[in-house]
């Protein structure tokens, strides 16, 4: 065959490959740009989530703001000003209800409440226009991993060569399987339904969770719309059972029972979007690096809903990354290796707090034994009566101390740009 008719497949090279389009993708490939890197995002752009919204927390809003999106994010979003928890279980004692206040801890909110099809749209928007880096919307069939760098191949045969590789490919992620990191993975017998409702009464940006012995019933505010002032998006965790059970019914039905379920604080419900599904489950990773490799987001930790750690914990995985990452020098393996040694350290003591404490709510809620049962309620009893342990968790929830990056401490503490990067 003559060479002159063989095609050659197209070889891209960067120094960061993102891999995966994710909500955690696109931020990283907007930090590492802005950090000075030539970075290449590759993997298509999330496609609707049926009522699901996310919950972004103070140092995850510095952190947006340091990627120019913050007020994008927060014209399409709700505060979220306080945390009203509520224990439903009917436990034997019982247990005063708490309510968080964020200006207690000297903020105007806790966070920001918007919907992921938003949230995915102004990230997506603001990557395209930014034009900060390379951007491949195409699924990463496999990968090669050498001790210099990292390649990923593209189902059409293209291959992008990386000098390092972070991986934000979700759940089941294959840069992490081809990396040989192993998961320990579980469930729990519950599902989460998830969707947006309108409603009667204003919620007055107060987040209501209701803790039942299926799992908390959340109700989150949500920025109002025309024809719909009041909004609230609802995180609903329940016995699988009871989920096919509410899916069958009809909508009117359904609406009347989360009215109920919200002892009418809010009036009538009427369902605004179609029900999402989500199976429970936990997983954790034996480790979060290998080689030239990162894991961020979903490829690391996966856990419930509860207390809306998820994204907020991914985006510190991105910032941590960053904070480990930005100065080294990606050509000397031991500058490279002490960055990513740090980066594990890191990483296991915020990912494993947050998974185990999330473990030990969601099991202390749905196993009904009277310790565990005088154990959540001392909780709440403290949290109600002492000031300074109230104001250190409500703190730790949404600015974590333990690792708190640089582009998620305040303006004036932000470095400038580390390299001579594209966003400059
Ligand atoms: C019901 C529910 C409510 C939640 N509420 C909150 C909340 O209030 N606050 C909070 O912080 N968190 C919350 N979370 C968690 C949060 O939604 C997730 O942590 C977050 O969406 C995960 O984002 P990600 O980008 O890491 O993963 P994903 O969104 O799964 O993104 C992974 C991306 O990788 C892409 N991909 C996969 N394979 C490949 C491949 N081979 N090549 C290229 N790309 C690939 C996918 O297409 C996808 O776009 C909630 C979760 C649930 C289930």
């Amino acid at each position: 065959m003559a060479l002159d008719h063989v095609e050659c497949p197209q070889t891209i090279k960067t120094q960061m490959l993102v891999a995966g389009a994710g909500s955690t993708g696109i931020a990283a490939a907007l930090a590492f740009a802005r950090a000075g890197f030539s970075v290449t995002l590759a993997g298509r752009f999330p496609s609707p989530l049926a009522g699901r919204t996310v919950a972004l927390f103070e140092a995850s809003l510095r952190f947006l703001d340091a990627l120019g999106v913050l007020d994008e994010v927060r014209a399409k979003s709700c505060p979220l000003a306080t945390i009203h928890m509520i224990d439903d279980t009917d436990q034997l004692l019982p247990v005063p209800d708490l309510r968080l206040s964020a200006e207690e801890i000297d903020l105007a909110a806790f966070g920001l409440n918007i919907t992921n099809d938003d949230l995915a749209a102004v990230l997506t928007a603001h990557a395209k226009k930014a034009k900060a880096f390379d951007i491949i919307e195409a699924d990463i069939a496999d990968y090669d991993f050498e001790d210099d760098g990292a390649t990923a191949i593209l189902a059409d045969g293209r291959r992008i060569e990386a000098e390092f590789l972070i991986a934000s490919d979700g759940r089941a992620s294959k840069a992490r399987a081809a990396a040989g990191i192993d998961t320990k993975e579980w469930t729990y017998p519950q599902v989460a339904l998830t969707l947006l409702l309108s409603h009667e009464l204003p919620h007055d940006n107060i987040s209501t969770e209701y803790h039942t012995r299926s799992g908390p019933f959340t109700l989150v505010p949500l920025r109002g719309r025309e024809g719909a002032p009041n909004r609230s998006s609802l995180v609903w965790l329940m016995h699988m059972r009871d989920a096919r059970r509410r899916l069958a019914k009809p909508r009117e039905a359904l609406e009347y029972e989360i009215e109920d379920y919200a002892k009418s604080e809010l009036g009538a419900m009427k369902i605004d979007s179609d029900i999402g599904q989500f199976r429970m489950g936990g997983m954790q990773v034996s480790k979060f690096t290998a080689g030239r490799l990162a894991l961020v987001g979903e490829t690391c930790h996966i856990f419930p809903p509860i207390g809306a750690q998820g994204l907020n914990l991914s985006l510190r995985d991105v910032a941590d990354l960053e904070d480990c990452l930005s100065s080294v020098d990606l050509g000397n393996e031991k500058e490279l290796a002490r960055a990513l040694t740090r980066y594990e350290r890191h990483r296991r003591a915020d990912i494993g707090l947050r998974t185990h404490g999330v473990d030990l709510l969601n099991r202390s809620l749905i196993l009904p034994y009277l310790p565990v049962d005088l154990l959540r309620g001392a909780g709440f009893v403290a949290m109600t009566a002492i000031g300074p342990f109230r104001r250190a968790v409500m703190r730790e929830g949404v600015l974590p101390h333990l690792v708190l990056p640089r582009l998620m401490r305040k303006d004036e503490q932000r470095p400038q740009h580390a390299r001579d990067s594209r966003l400059a």
